[in-house]
């Protein structure tokens, strides 16, 4: 007896029985038991911020983790499942400034340091087990209790010793330069961070006069967006060789104003050299400057004016500027993005403050010569999304350019899915910067970086054992390494002098970078037991730091997935460090993804009310479904996420269901029992079902191997039509009658599909598979091993897909000229059709037909009309008699598609060619095939559509009736229906009556008989 099934399933309660159940029996240990000493998989977890609860967006990446995981395991593979979390940096500072009300830097000081550290590992913490809950919930199997937390002091030693060799190599320098710069987080932002974070922003739109000296009357006209940036003003830059006119007292460039009257005109090089009052030249900060005219080739004559103003403490182009032409560089505006006391009345308020004031200013002086607004793209704070301002500040810098040709040709050995990502990757690589490491920031990986101001030396620091070592003091009281208290350990010079750290933490991309060392064990003498779980990691994982061999074994990994971002993240940071010390690609695989959209197509975000997190998500759809939506959609592009799209997943998967559900009733009213082999011998039917199956476990493990999950769920969709809309409707009646051998392979196609399917639904598989398994059988779907691919009979398969596409043609035909399927027709015409032939009785069934033959398909009429908007003006007046043939059908089709008529040669673009059935006809075709019927009726087949219609009304009774499907009935019809009795035995074989007959009723009536 196999335990019946609801009509519909639900989701939610049987994935949380299921969850228990793998609780319960261990599954996922007794798997990972079986699989021990096996072939490896290694799979290396991009760590996820243990900062928020998870969005639905996270889900996506998960799934597929999860997905190719379960696949690879079933497949026998030995798994590490260690799963990462990303836990210092700007992301978990800033969630903890927001808990704490904290909005300044001065603020977290005053809170204290160690203090807000603690509050930042509290906040890992909690978030930490809130995301594995979810994670849970949507199935994923990791090795939960040996997470890696990148705050390890494991983690932050293998990050200094990458430091430490980037700086023997001579790639770590102090950079002084124009960064952009966060005035909220008071930190630079490097180039991977900036990518992408833009808003649409309106800024003031300004131009304004700086009047020449010795030139009376006569001023430059700059244009700028950026007031603030005013005050630091040195420079005005021309294009050398553009031309520029003086126009009511302003020197502009010609082509920025070309309707006015110019009364001299120049080349931009003529200008250089010239002096000009500055906009501010009363403040402190400006004193020493002499304001000139320099050019510059880059001067945009797409806006503005033609002449830039160069401020080289606010630009990174006004920046390298000043260094080619020796300007003084002032730097307006602290960390805090405020004016310092050099600028007079500007003293303390931010950039957006002094805009008004500015103005203002600039319109008293007479120097304003218009004012508007702009709306543009703007940079903003990825983390915080405060706009962002040039700053020069001096950031520690890994140079980029001798590992940048090894990280492209270790990106050359790298399997991309999709495969264009690989390019991406590398525009990426060659393009990079120099990697700005450092943050003035508190919970970080603090750089291990010393330097000296007697002998000039930098002394790297690459591990504790070294840090011990060369420690004058404070080793008691370092609890961890991170601020305060690594601050509190100064160490010895080579030189004799007393050290301080540097106060930078580093990007958390070096966090993230560096797990494919940390996690391994590169280079760890001897294994060390929870050797992970070091720092502010104690505690919040079991993770063991494997030895040297252990890291042989499992490095470089097999693959990586994360969202598309990463290239210029993860991907680029993992691949940085690796090459660096190995030399190497840290994987040889990639699946990417892109971004989650709501079903409407716009980017979710909590503020707009249409973001949905993981938990809504699971507790709403569920984990299947989720899963499966993910599954199906093309990576490669973003996905709309909802209700509505969720809710056409779980009606599609009602058609398997329902398979499931019709095998368990009829199995049971049968007593069958399943076994190895049919209980007898197989039908041609039963046989083309079998090779269909293994045609679906055949497509299925080939797009599981190449990473392509879309097409795991069309081939997975196909086969449960077949299944469904072929197999179980072709062999009703055999069913009905118990048949042990239809029974044994429905049995069979459901149990493999269920295999083989299984990492995409584990719940919804698990709990079929626990109703349909022979007793022998593995208890869960997950410890069966994966069915072989074997050969195929393809020409068979070949064979009833033809069929299958006859039919759906015809029912297409059917369908456009508005007939029933119930009502039978005479005659079906096939042409294209090949081994289809051999299949005429389905065909003339499914359809309907009385008769089938396969010959050309002369039902068709093809009407040819001009299109006129192109022949009107070509032909003129012969329009008319053209027009006038072709209506009467004389003219001749042209190999091109076009038409010959009238002695005119008309191309296909110039004519509409229409096809259809002639009068009396039904037509579909498609692809070299067409399928055409008879659409005339007489009274036999009118008769047998109302009987058609009859069985179907009488067995709907029955349903809603509640009557089991062995249930025999009594019919009665009214009596205007007495001419049906001519196929009475026809009706009661149907709907299983045992007497009918007709009675003064309205409607036929059901009884149950006893
Ligand atoms: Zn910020
Ligand atoms: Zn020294």
């Amino acid at each position: 007896m196999f335990e019946p099934l609801p009509q519909y399933p639900d989701h939610l309660a049987l994935e949380e029985e299921i969850l228990a159940w793998w609780d319960a029996e261990c599954v996922f240990e007794q798997l990972r038991e079986r699989n021990r000493g096996g072939p490896t998989f290694s799979f290396m977890d991009g760590p996820i911020t243990a900062n928020n609860p998870m969005g639905a967006h996270h889900c996506w990446g998960r799934t597929l983790k999860d997905v190719f995981q379960r696949y690879k395991a079933l497949q026998g593979h030995d798994l590490r499942y260690q799963n990462g979390f990303d836990c210092q940096g700007l992301w978990v500072e800033v969630g903890v400034e927001r808990e704490l009300g904290l909005n300044s830097k001065r603020e977290i000081e005053e809170y204290g340091i160690a203090e807000f550290a603690e509050r930042c590992k509290e906040r890992v913490a909690k978030y930490a087990e809130v995301i594995t809950d979810q994670c849970r919930r949507l199935g994923m199997w990791m090795d939960w209790d040996n997470d890696y937390y990148t705050f390890s002091d494991t983690n932050i030693e293998y990050i200094w010793r990458f430091l430490k060799e980037c700086h023997e190599r001579g790639w770590l320098y102090k950079g002084h330069r124009s960064v952009e710069w966060c005035p909220r987080c008071g930190t630079s932002l490097s180039q991977h961070e900036l990518l992408n974070s833009y808003a649409e922003l309106t800024h003031p739109s300004l131009y304004v006069r700086f009047p020449l000296k010795g030139r009376e009357g006569e001023a430059l006209v700059v244009w700028t967006t950026t007031p603030w940036t005013l005050p630091a003003n040195v420079a005005a830059a021309v294009k050398p060789d553009a031309e520029y006119g003086l126009v009511d007292g302003g020197w502009w460039a010609v082509e920025r104003n070309p309707d006015a009257t110019f009364t001299k005109r120049v080349r931009g090089d003529e200008l250089v050299g010239l002096e000009y009052q500055g906009p501010f030249d009363s403040l402190p900060a400006q004193q020493e400057v002499v304001h000139r005219v320099i050019t510059w080739d880059e001067v945009s004559l797409a806006e503005g004016t033609g002449i830039v103003h160069i401020a080289p403490g606010c630009g990174a182009e006004d920046f390298e500027l000043s260094r080619v032409n020796d300007l003084p560089v002032l730097t307006p505006i602290n960390e805090a993005g405020r004016f310092y006391q050099e600028y007079g009345e500007f003293e303390g308020r931010s950039t957006e403050d002094v805009e008004g004031p500015i103005v203002v200013e600039l319109e008293r002086r007479g120097l304003l010569v218009e004012a508007g607004s702009i709306v543009h793209r703007y940079p903003i704070c990825w983390r915080c999304s405060t706009p962002l301002v040039f700053r020069i500040a001096d950031d520690w810098m890994i140079s980029a350019d001798e590992i940048r040709q090894p990280m492209l040709d270790a990106n050359a050995t790298v399997q991309w899915t999709p495969d264009f990502y690989s390019k991406r990757m590398d525009d990426w690589l060659r393009n990079m910067g120099d990697w700005n490491i450092s943050r003035r920031r508190y919970f970080g990986l603090p750089l291990p970086f010393y330097p000296c101001d007697s002998c000039g030396q930098l002394t790297v620091v690459g591990s504790l054992a070294e840090l011990r070592e060369r420690a004058t003091g404070g080793l008691e009281q370092l609890q961890e390494l991170h601020r305060p208290w690594i601050d509190e350990v100064p160490i010895r010079c080579d030189c004799g002098a007393e050290l301080r750290r540097v106060l930078e933490v580093g990007d958390a991309w070096l966090d993230a970078g560096i797990v494919p060392f940390s996690t391994l064990g590169w280079q760890n003498a001897d294994w060390k037991e929870h050797g992970y779980a070091t720092g502010a990691a104690a505690g919040l994982t079991g993770a063991d730091l494997p030895d040297h061999a252990y890291w042989e074994r499992w490095y470089p990994a097999d693959w990586v997935s994360e969202m598309r971002e990463q290239i210029r993240l993860w991907f680029y940071s993992q691949c940085f460090m690796s090459v660096t010390l190995t030399g190497k690609s840290p994987y040889r695989a990639v699946l990417t993804h892109e971004k989650l959209l709501d079903e409407n197509g716009r980017e979710m975000h909590r503020s707009w009310g249409n973001a949905i997190d993981a938990a809504e998500a699971l507790g709403n759809i569920g984990a299947d479904v989720i899963r499966f939506m993910f599954c199906e959609h093309v990576p490669s592009q973003n996905l709309k996420f909802g209700y509505g799209p969720a809710g056409e997943i779980k009606r599609r998967l009602l058609t398997y269901w329902n398979s499931v559900k019709f095998f368990v009733d009829y199995a049971n009213i049968a007593g069958f029992r399943p076994g190895a082999e049919a209980p007898g011998e197989l039908q041609p039917l039963d046989h083309w079902l079998l090779e269909r199956t293994e045609q679906l476990v055949a497509e299925l493990t080939d797009a599981y191997e190449r990473y392509w999950t879309p097409a795991l769920i069309r081939a997975f969709d196909s086969f449960v039509d077949d299944l469904s809309n072929w197999y179980i409707r072709r062999s009703r009646r055999r069913f009905w009658n118990g048949d042990a051998v239809a029974l044994w392979s429905l049995w069979h196609a459901l149990e493999r599909s269920l295999q083989v399917v299984s990492p995409v639904m584990p719940f919804l598989t698990e709990f079929l598979w626990q109703r349909l398994r022979a007793e022998d059988a593995p208890e869960s779907v997950f410890l069966a091993p994966w069915p072989d691919v074997r050969e195929r009979d393809e020409a068979l398969l070949e064979e009833v897909a033809e069929v299958r596409r006859v039919v759906e043609l015809g029912r297409q035909a059917r369908g456009d000229a508005g007939l029933k399927l119930r009502q039978p027709l005479r005659r079906l015409v096939v042409q294209g059709a090949g081994p289809a032939q051999r299949h005429v009785d389905e065909i003339a069934e499914e359809l309907r037909v009385k008769q089938v033959e396969f010959a050309p398909v002369e039902a068709m009429e093809i009407r040819v009309k001009p299109n006129l908007p192109l022949l009107g003006p070509k032909l003129g007046k012969e329009l008319r008699s053209v027009r006038a043939a072709l209506e009467a059908g004389e003219f001749e089709q042209l190999e091109s598609g076009g038409v010959r008529v009238n002695g005119h040669e008309l191309g296909a673009d110039e004519v509409l060619v229409e096809r259809r059935a002639r009068d009396g006809w039904a037509l579909a075709e498609d692809d070299g095939l067409t399928v055409a019927m008879t659409t005339e009726l007489d009274d036999e087949l009118r008769l047998e559509g109302r009987v058609y219609e009859l069985i179907h009304r009488v067995n709907t009774m029955r349903k809603d009736a509640g009557l089991a499907l062995t249930d025999r009935i009594k019919l009665t019809l009214p009596e205007a229906d007495a001419d049906l009795l001519q196929h009475a035995d026809w009706i009661k074989e149907e709907v299983l009556a045992t007497e009918l007959g007709t009675d003064s009723v309205d409607e036929p009536r059901i009884t149950k008989a006893l």
